[in-house]
């Protein structure tokens, strides 16, 4: 008999590791792991909650449960194969630098203890090291990546476990956030599990996928997937996401919406393309990718970072995004791309006191592509934004956001202000901006002045580092 330790894998359908002990009788394991959740907000503890509740209901129905364990994984899991009579534990491997260090204690352990323990590149198509240059260096530059991505040939779904699989046990019960010390998100969680995700995946093929490549960056549209918080939590296998998006390539009617489809897969492999980087640069969750960039001397200011956690900075399309994040716990890319350039290169502040609130926010927080998204956008990262290409808030918003639909959408003081005139904010005198919207303040740098700002720490953390 042999355990599945479940961490970021949070399903039964698709889940290598799972497939490849349930060749034996297997005991699913989840373990809380305070070293984890140290690092861990409401927002996303409780959609992982929901995602284990779901999980142990699949387990149960079949006769089966989840085995619920707390404490270092390393004591807890041998503790549970003695207890079990196990002779060994699977899983799938985790790419950060905590987790592979919290994985050799558990090997150890496990070893300590006579167990055989494998693991599975389970949550990704192609693990790190697969994709590779000509001379067997990870990519920096996603284009070159993706081509030998998308090239490689991919494996199908795997099947759940058989019923006859799973042990009988009966589990312990889940704690609750109030058990795990944390306080109720004060944000909308949407509903986790494989159901949830599959319904997710169902609708976006049904329709949204061939139109993404023409949508995807118009925030009020809603035209992209949402299944972040399901791939960062793994509530939904890799493997099926991409045979679903197959099959829709197969339905497509056109050369634009095969292209659509095809713009969709890129994504996922922007997904992988971070991890790489992370697994190979577990560094970069504290430190600029590029080194060249570590003398950037960037601001504190206490009053601005909180303006721009608020949403109160006066740049409505940043506002609207930050607002979305508070509320949601998401926020749409577009945005994410404009209120991280807005961080960094407007309010001149770290990305990672950016990165640090996101991680506390977004429910689908996953370190590689998070730490991507905030060194793309500070231009310190692998492939990233060159630092001399400003994002403008007040085009941004005007090109993707016309209508000022998604802006008015989480900003009520602007409700009623034509979108003309929520596009011309800063430009607008402040007895204009007192009369449309008292409530909603002027903004709190002035763009043009903080791009030449940015261009100059940029430039002097450049030659400083030529020195
Ligand atoms: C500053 C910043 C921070 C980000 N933080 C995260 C994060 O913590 N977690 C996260 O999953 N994504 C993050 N992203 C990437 C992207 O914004 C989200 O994946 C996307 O908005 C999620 O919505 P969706 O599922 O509807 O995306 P879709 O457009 O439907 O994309 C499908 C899937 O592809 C992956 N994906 C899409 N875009 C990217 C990307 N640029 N990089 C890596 N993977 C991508 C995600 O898994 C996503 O669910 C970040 C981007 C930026 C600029």
């Amino acid at each position: 008999m042999l355990l599945h330790w479940h961490r970021c894998d949070l399903r039964a359908a698709d889940n290598v590791a799972l497939a490849e002990a349930a060749d034996d009788d297997v005991l699913p394991v989840f373990v809380f792991d305070e070293a984890v959740l140290a690092h861990a907000s409401p927002p996303r503890v409780a959609f992982m909650l929901d995602a284990l509740a779901n999980l142990r209901g699949w387990y149960r129905e079949r006769g089966g449960d989840l085995a619920v364990g707390h404490g270092d994984p390393a004591d807890v899991l041998v503790d549970v194969a003695a207890e079990h009579g196990a002779d060994g534990v699977r899983w799938n491997h985790d790419y950060s630098g905590l987790a592979q260090r919290r994985d050799d204690a558990v090997r150890t352990a496990l070893e300590g203890a006579d167990l055989d323990h494998r693991a599975f590149h389970g949550d990704l198509h192609h693990e790190p090291g697969s994709i590779t240059t000509n001379d067997g260096d990870p990519y920096s530059v996603y284009t070159y990546f993706w081509k030998k991505w998308r090239d490689r040939e991919k494996e199908g779904p795997y099947d759940p476990p058989a019923d006859e699989a799973l042990v009988d046990h009966a589990g312990d019960d889940l704690p609750t956030l109030a058990d795990l010390g944390f306080d109720d998100p004060d944000c909308e969680v949407e509903p986790a599990g494989a159901d949830a995700a599959r319904e997710r995946l169902a609708a976006f093929c049904d329709g949204p996928i061939y139109e993404y490549a023409e949508r995807r960056d118009y925030p009020a549209e809603g035209c992209t997937s949402r299944l972040s918080a399901h791939l960062r939590w793994g509530t939904i296998g890799v493997r099926e996401v991409y045979a679903a998006t197959e099959e829709a390539l197969s339905g497509a009617a056109d050369d634009e919406a095969r292209e659509s489809v095809e713009e969709f897969q890129s994504q996922l492999a922007w997904r992988e393309f971070y991890t790489h980087v992370l697994f190979f640069n577990p560094g970069v969750v504290t430190e600029n990718y590029r080194e060249y960039e570590n003398d950037i001397e960037w601001r504190d200011d206490d009053d601005a970072l909180r303006a721009w956690k608020d949403g109160e900075t006066g740049y409505p399309i940043v506002d609207a995004g930050m607002r979305q994040l508070r509320e949601e716990g998401y926020l749409h890319n577009r945005v994410r791309m404009i209120v991280a350039s807005f961080l960094t290169k407007d309010l001149l502040l770290d990305w990672r006191e950016g990165y640090d609130w996101f991680r506390e926010r977004l429910v689908d927080h996953h370190t590689g592509n998070d730490n991507g998204g905030w060194q793309w956008a500070a231009s310190t990262g692998t492939d990233a934004q060159p630092y001399f290409r400003i994002f403008n808030p007040m085009t941004q918003g005007e090109r993707y956001d016309p209508d000022a639909e998604y802006i008015r959408r989480y900003i009520p003081e602007l409700s009623d202000v034509d979108p003309g005139d929520v596009h011309a904010w800063h430009e607008l005198e402040t007895d204009e901006r007192e009369t449309l919207a008292p409530a909603y303040p002027a903004p709190v740098v002035d763009h043009g002045e903080r791009r030449e700002a940015a261009l100059a720490m940029f430039e002097r953390a450049r030659g400083e580092s030529d020195d």
